[in-house]
């Protein structure tokens, strides 16, 4: 399998000394540096490569680092007591340390046109790729040019093959080689260019931008659990406003998330701004370190389509349950065609929307009830962000907010044992909890809380 590497020419390579970088060996995870020693000592190539040269010559942090090297996997496997061969598409090594994962990949090469050797191409996609090359073959396959540069640690310069630095210098994001031949292999590159444009604050290059709106429809055939993956990387990364925001100027949201597109094409301003807010506070709380869920980001994505179907089907005379339980259904089932949402998130996700219309029954059993439901957290944060749907739906968020303020007793006693909707005339005033000071004239008194 190990074939002759082919030579290809790099006429860029640009070879950035020490003194001409940033990157430090402090801001190198340990692990990282002791495999790349590992490597070196014993005769190997090793390189710090793809995202983490880039982003510490951006200065950022690295959210992982990644190794390239001329050792095959079972050679990698052989230095490392802690190691596990991976992959099948990409042969891989991991060596672990703790909860620290250090991926070892080996040079790729470009092979050979016709798919010999351990490349298999299907309608023009990679679909195996194994076939080892030399360090300028493993440049060029890379997908952009600032993800093409490899930190040596045996001289700790950088080797800049296809003009990384350069784009770093002008923030722009250029593909190496011919846009519509890399998307054509691997589509989901777009997406790429998405993420880090938005994670990087990069200018997508105009040739590479130029074949979106021929090749995006090539997304729909990705694989939905690679689709998924890359939603997450999008939307939970720490810049999920951003990249919504480039998605869409892309044109490509539809492609990944067609009913997000649909209800946002309507002119539904209140569903932007529920997606804006909620992927505002999943960027404030990945910043801060929190938790992040994916089923109440996908929730919010698909929200507007969801109440639209079981809203027309109410008005149409269904049953009220029924249409929102067809609803859901109905929006997962064809969101998940596109992007494998796993089960355990779409049951969630299924849960917050159909809590949604029980906030409108304002009646003492059924409050407590809802109080009570293990998702209650979840959806009535999703009611807050929903504020911007009508002013009744803002009242409703903030009687909520302070009903969970007051004493049950309290609560209790001003609640109808049976009655109407939130939004008949029907809902009651509650008064504020005796600690509280009553603001004059106000009738809750309470702000909305933070989600
Ligand atoms: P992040 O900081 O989000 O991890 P990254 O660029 O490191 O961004 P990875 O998915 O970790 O992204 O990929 C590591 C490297 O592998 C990339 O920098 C790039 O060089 C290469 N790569 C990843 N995906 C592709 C692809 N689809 N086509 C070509 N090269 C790719
Ligand atoms: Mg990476």
């Amino acid at each position: 399998m190990n074939l002759q590497p082919r030579t290809v020419t790099t006429p860029a390579l640009r070879i950035v000394s020490r003194d001409q970088h940033i990157i430090s060996r402090r801001n190198i995870s340990k692990a990282a540096l002791r495999v790349l020693y590992r490597l070196n000592e014993a005769g190997y190539a090793a390189y710090l490569v793809g995202g983490a040269v880039r982003d510490l010559l951006l200065g950022t942090q690295p959210k992982d680092f990644d190794v390239a090297t001329n050792a095959t996997p079972d050679e990698v496997k052989k230095l490392f007591r802690n190691c596990r061969l991976i992959g099948r598409r990409f042969r891989l090594a991991h060596v672990v340390f703790g909860p620290e994962i250090i991926e070892v990949a080996t040079f790729r090469g470009l092979g050979d046109e016709d798919g010999e050797g351990d490349r298999h191409i299907v309608d023009g996609r990679i679909v195996r790729d194994n076939i080892w090359g030399s360090i300028e073959e493993d440049a060029v396959r890379r997908d952009f040019r600032i993800n093409a540069m490899y930190y040596d640690i045996s001289d700790f310069s950088v080797r800049d093959y296809v003009g990384g630095m350069q784009d770093l210098e002008d923030r722009v994001l250029r593909l190496i080689g011919d846009p519509e031949t890399r998307y054509r292999e691997d589509p989901v590159r777009m997406l790429r260019a998405v993420r880090l444009a938005a994670k990087l604050d990069l200018r997508i290059d105009a040739a590479a931008m130029a074949p979106f709106a021929a090749l995006g429809p090539l997304l729909i055939e990705a694989a939905p659990a690679r689709l998924f993956d890359e939603s997450l990387k999008m939307f939970l990364g720490g810049h999920g406003v951003k990249s919504f925001h480039v998605l869409e100027q892309c044109g490509l949201l539809k492609f990944l998330f067609p009913a997000t597109a649909r209800a946002l094409a309507r002119g539904d301003q209140a569903l932007r701004a529920l997606v804006e807010r909620g992927l505002e506070n999943t960027d404030a709380r990945v910043a801060e370190g929190k938790s992040v869920t994916p089923a109440f980001l996908f929730a919010v994505l698909l929200w507007g389509e969801v109440r639209d179907q079981a809203h027309l089907a109410i008005g149409q005379g269904a049953d009220d349950n029924e249409a929102w339980a067809r609803a859901t259904d109905k929006v997962v089932t064809e969101q998940c065609q596109r992007v494998a949402i796993p089960r355990r998130f779409t049951f969630t996700m299924e849960e917050i929307w159909l809590l949604q219309p029980r906030f409108e029954q304002i009646q003492r059993k059924r409050v407590f009830r809802l109080m009570a439901h293990p998702r209650f957290r979840a959806a009535f944060d999703f009611l807050l962000l929903r504020a911007d749907e009508s002013m009744a739906m803002r009242e409703l968020g903030q009687w909520w907010a302070h009903a969970q303020q007051l004493p049950q007793d309290v609560l209790a006693s001003a609640l109808p044992v049976s009655g109407g909707k939130a939004g008949d005339g029907a809902m009651p005033v509650v008064k504020s909890a005796p600690r509280r000071r009553r603001r004059a004239g106000g009738k809750s008194g309470s702000k909305p809380g933070s989600t």
